[in-house]
């Protein structure tokens, strides 16, 4: 049975940050992934990652960016910390060997993104997630006190007696096999839960497991409402077109040939939060303005080609490979898409949930840093940041604490549920496939970029539905070895109590506030709404709660780009 002072939960940019600080603070450390570890979602950040490093920037604008982002629905005294800790943490990435894009000077280069008051993003052409992540990874190999468990999927998280968190039940994807793992703290660094949706930007494994892992174990959800379309995804098939296209200068326009973010954001233009440049491309598609395809058109070609081929290389392989258009001669049709989820299990400021002894950092968590809308090249910086606040706290609690009993008796009832689903067959119901893209389309179809009351209860009724018929998914793979259809079943009922969480948040949030767009009730309304809504299950099922919006310097003002 293996046994570490910490548990880390997943291998992404939050993991490897918050592995790397509780080994450096003497606690041994687990880390485990379902997916070899350069394979997590992180890999796949493209932009860049903000940082107020520049003498003239300072991290007072990008919080108050930040907090005007978020639709002031972020919490400012942890979007101060992000802030203030950015340089400092961008530089420990430099020095341990993030070769980031450096300027003519010879000084580390920046890119605008959108909603920023100063060019603050850094970045690595457009594969700075995989550059840093590579990075992260050897350092974490450095590390005796390190044990990596790659390709093995957490089931549950184990309490003790008294409600500590006292580990997790984990199958080892490659035989088959199924531990329980013992640890004073565990860190649940999973990611986010873009599956639910089809399209999404996400990859396949994010399927919001972390999220359903805590919430089973009683710790609140908070903003769950709050899911980012990105403005520019491919139909289809939701690739992503970075936003460093925007801010390299490329222009969005209609089919009527009209640059129209004039009309939506006339001072920041395509460089508008997501969430309003999202908003007014799904009005100009719905009014009728957009192509025949559902989009509307990003030209990146007013971008001069080397700079292209320096900057965006990897679009230009996306462009020509998902959608056969060459972005350097010619415009590339895109619209909304799923994106990115800024709720997540609540935590405080060092990562600590609700539970004892269970910490989250990353997307899985909601501290919360992006409130109704996260700004571009937040989301890498707020991986770090809380990722090291949270190993290291949880490095101190297993410093001050014996190993928390944990009963085995867990362990034989996810085997049990596990040969339960291969014992399935095509009698006893559905394919985890077919659920899955159900899910996957009524979430895009009412939960999206505008929602209202009517919309939502149709999803709500839907996913109802389809968490009963989740229960009985059959799998072909009866083996052992790499059996990912099974896996496939477990997730799938992990993203059912996600969207569940998500459109109940939706339907109470009665106003219209960074994501969360209602058309039934389209103003903000800080009066009643300035508060997080948190979800966590009581004996009947889901119950809803608020949460007081902590405000440290910014008070609430009318939102204008
Ligand atoms: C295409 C794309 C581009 C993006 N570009 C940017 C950008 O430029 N800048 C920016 O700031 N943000 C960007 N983002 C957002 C950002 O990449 C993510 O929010 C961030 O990387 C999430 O990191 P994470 O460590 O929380 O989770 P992830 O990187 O998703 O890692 C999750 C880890 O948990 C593991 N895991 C999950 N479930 C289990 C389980 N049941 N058992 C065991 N292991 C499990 C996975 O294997 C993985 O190791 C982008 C997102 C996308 C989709």
């Amino acid at each position: 049975m293996p046994e570490h002072d910490v548990l880390v939960i997943g291998a992404g940019l939050a993991g490897q940050r918050a592995a790397l600080a509780a080994a450096e603070e003497g606690a041994s450390v687990g880390i485990i992934s379902k997916v070899h570890p350069v394979r997590s979602h992180s890999n796949a950040a493209q932009g860049g990652i903000n940082a107020a490093l520049n003498p003239e920037d300072s991290w007072e604008s990008h919080a108050f960016d930040t907090v005007k982002g978020s639709d002031y629905l972020g919490d400012q005294d942890a979007i101060e910390i992000m802030c203030r800790e950015a340089p400092d943490e961008l530089l420990h990435l430099e020095h341990i060997g993030v070769t980031f894009h450096r300027n003519e000077e010879g000084k580390m280069g920046t890119r605008a993104f959108g909603g920023a008051s100063a060019a603050r993003t850094y970045y690595v052409a457009d594969i700075t997630g995989q550059a840093i992540l590579h990075v992260l990874y050897e350092q974490l190999m450095k590390h005796d006190e390190v044990h990596r468990y790659e390709e093995w999927f957490t089931t549950s998280l184990v309490q003790d007696d008294k409600g500590n968190v006292a580990g997790a039940i984990t199958r080892n994807i490659r035989d088959g096999s199924m531990e329980l793992f013992r640890a004073k703290a565990v860190i649940l660094a999973s990611g986010g839960n873009g599956q639910v949706y089809n399209p999404t930007t996400n990859a396949l494994i994010c399927t919001g497991d972390g999220i359903a892992m805590a919430y089973r174990l009683g710790a609140p959800l908070m903003d769950m409402e709050m899911v980012q379309y990105h403005p520019t995804t491919l139909q289809g098939n939701g690739l992503l077109i970075t936003e460093g296209a925007r801010g390299e200068g490329a222009h969005l326009y209609n089919a009527n040939g009209e640059r129209f973010m004039e009309k939506y954001a006339p001072n920041k233009m395509e460089l508008a939060s997501r969430d309003v440049v999202s908003r007014a491309e799904q009005t100009e598609i719905n009014e009728g303005r957009g192509f025949p395809d559902g989009t509307v058109a990003l030209d990146i070609t007013v971008v001069p080609r080397k700079r292209i081929h320096e900057a965006l290389r990897e679009i230009v392989n996306v462009g020509r490979d998902f959608a056969g258009v060459d972005i350097t001669t010619e415009p590339i049709h895109i619209k909304p898409g799923n994106h990115y989820v800024m709720g997540g299990v609540k935590t405080d400021t060092e990562g600590k949930t609700h539970i004892p002894g269970l910490y989250a950092a990353g997307e899985v968590a909601c501290v919360s840093v992006h409130g109704g809308n996260r700004l571009g090249a937040n989301s890498l910086l707020d991986t770090l940041i809380f990722g090291r606040r949270a190993g290291q706290d949880a490095a101190k609690r297993a410093h001050s604490i014996a190993q928390p009993a944990a009963s085995e008796t867990q362990l034989a009832d996810e085997q049990a549920m596990i040969e339960g689903i291969i014992r399935r067959d095509k009698e006893s119901g559905r394919r985890v496939s077919e659920v899955k893209a159900e899910l996957g389309k009524i979430m895009d179809e009412h939960v999206a970029v505008f929602r209202d009351e009517a919309g939502l209860r149709v999803a709500l009724e839907v996913v109802k539905e389809l968490k009963e018929h989740a229960k009985n998914v059959y799998v072909d793979d009866k083996g052992t070895v790499f059996n990912q259809d099974v896996l496939g079943a477990i997730e799938l009922q992990f993203m059912l109590e996600n969207a569940e969480a998500i459109v109940i948040s939706a339907l109470e949030r009665k106003e219209s506030r960074g994501a969360q767009f209602r058309t039934d009730f389209p103003e903000r309304n800080d009066e009643e709404w300035l508060k997080h809504i948190t979800v966590a299950t009581g004996g009947g099922g889901p119950e809803l709660d608020y949460s007081e919006v902590t405000l440290t310097q910014w008070e609430p003002e009318e939102r204008t780009y």
